[in-house]
């Protein structure tokens, strides 16, 4: 964001830039059209609605006794040899991993992917560490070659065409420029293979972290994860504090249920669950695992009674997928980590309200996002909550709050309120709908049909035929 530009000017300038490029909308579309018809097929081959209530009353507990959980997490996991870190901050969390990289002169990393290292900056920083930095995910790979943030918590570069991915890989790696997805696909893995055998430090995120056991379960489709957490030296797994199952049998539930919301599959193609380093026998593992558990605005979040269930996402982008708002636009637009309604409801918590706007306004509140959420957050409801504390906190649009307050005023009024309605019924249309400036940019899109010559007030009046 430059310099003297206000978060919500810098937000709807790319909303609409990127709302203008045909081509982002196009792949976007195509892109979540098929998650959307997957997870369709994936939730009618199980009793999903019983699995989504599971979820959430999973989630809510776990939620609820979150301090005890994460004590039982922390002793689980130290149990397992596992070196535990927290962080209450970003800053902290950073911090905690320049002390492993320095304990153990740590100078490549490989990066499976995790949207809680995008939040944290984790990339930027290793690389202000002078460590080299690879992402392992084809996704995230194209989008750190390209200098870009992800754009889809679960799809990285879906807003990138097939015709896009072959130009990069032509000039990156002389691939021709009708190459076909896999040998793209082979292009990068032949990079990428180097890179994993080379680094000494692998990172990722948690899906999942049960409790009682200290596994730590990642899910996949590439692999990629499983090499970044196998291959190299040591392992520094993030883990927001949010993501904590109280047992590894709720691991397999939630496994299943959010590779189907997610991607439609009934189970994502590698479930890791990582239990620790690796001992003596074993073939393969790292010297030491550590887990650095993150805050970063979350207890906040919690102790927030109207907003706290946002806390029960599982990260599975369905609700991004559906999004009227997100499909237009992609990721981008929102201007921080997490995009469409879930990040419209994490932004005010963890960043601040003022830094978030206008974010709770970017929804139609249709209600899809909540629908399809496998955790049943009420997403709309939050979205209220948050518009509600902006009003409260000034920081609304102002010709939103002039135009709602002379509606008020109209409204206490009945002889104004007629007035006012006897003139918008007439003057709008006279004038093409030019007269509103409200509706100029509406009208351009669509026709608004002519208004009716009396109010239901007159026609009341009349008596309704
Ligand atoms: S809010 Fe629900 S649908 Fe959206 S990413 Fe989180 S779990 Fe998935």
């Amino acid at each position: 964001m430059s310099g003297g530009t206000t978060p919500g000017r810098y937000r709807a300038e790319a909303a609409r830039t990127l709302a203008e490029r045909p081509s982002v909308r196009t792949a976007v579309t195509s892109a979540t059209d098929h998650s959307n018809v997957n997870r369709g097929r994936a939730y009618a081959t199980i009793d999903s609605e019983r699995w989504r209530d599971w979820a959430r009353d999973t989630k809510t507990h776990l939620l609820t006794h979150l301090d005890r959980y994460l004590e039982q997490a922390e002793a689980s996991l130290l149990r397992n040899g596992v070196r535990v870190h927290w962080a209450e901050t970003a800053a902290d969390a950073l911090t905690a991993l320049s002390g492993i990289v320095r304990e153990h002169e740590l100078k490549r990393a490989i990066k499976g992917k995790s949207m809680l290292t995008e939040e944290l900056g984790v990339n930027a920083h290793l690389e202000g560490l002078g460590v080299h930095v690879r992402e392992a995910d084809l996704g995230e790979y194209i989008v750190q070659m390209l200098g870009e943030p992800p754009t889809h918590i679960v799809g990285p570069a879906i807003h990138k065409s097939l015709a896009d991915c072959q130009r990069l890989f032509h000039e990156r790696f002389g691939t021709a420029l009708d190459a076909d997805p896999d040998t793209l696909a082979r292009a990068a893995r032949a990079v990428l293979r180097e890179e994993f055998l080379s680094a000494d430090l692998g990172i990722s995120g948690a899906n999942f972290l049960a409790a009682d056991t200290g596994t730590i379960a990642l899910i996949e489709n590439e692999g990629n994860i499983r090499l970044s957490t196998s291959l190299p030296r040591i392992h520094v797994a993030f883990v927001g504090i949010e993501k904590l199952v109280p047992r590894l049998e709720d691991v397999a539930g939630f496994v299943q249920l959010t590779t189907r919301a997610s991607t439609g599959q009934p189970i994502g193609n590698y479930v890791s669950l990582i239990q620790g380093p690796r001992r003596v026998g074993e073939i393969d593992g790292p010297d030491e695992v550590h887990v650095i558990f993150v805050d970063n605005g979350r207890t906040r979040l919690l102790a927030d009674e109207a907003a706290w269930e946002a806390l029960r996402c599982v990260r599975c982008g369905a609700c991004l997928n559906i999004c009227p708002v997100y499909r237009q636009t992609g990721g981008h637009a929102y201007g921080w980590t997490y995009g469409g309604p879930i990040g419209a409801i994490l932004a005010p918590a963890l960043l601040g309200l003022e830094e978030s706007m206008p974010l709770p306004f970017a929804s139609t509140l249709c209600g899809a996002c909540a629908d399809v959420c496998p955790v049943r957050i009420p997403i709309p409801d939050l979205l209220l909550h948050w518009r509600e504390r902006a009003v409260e906190a000034g920081l609304s649009s102002t010709s939103e709050a002039v135009g709602l307050s002379a509606f008020t005023k109209a409204a206490e009024h009945p002889a104004l309120f007629g007035a006012a309605g006897t003139l918008l019924r007439w003057l709008p249309w006279r004038a093409g709908g030019r007269a509103l400036p409200i509706l100029g940019g509406w009208l351009q899109e669509r026709s608004a049909p002519e208004p009716s010559a009396k109010s239901f007030r007159q026609l009341w009046k009349d008596g309704i035929e």
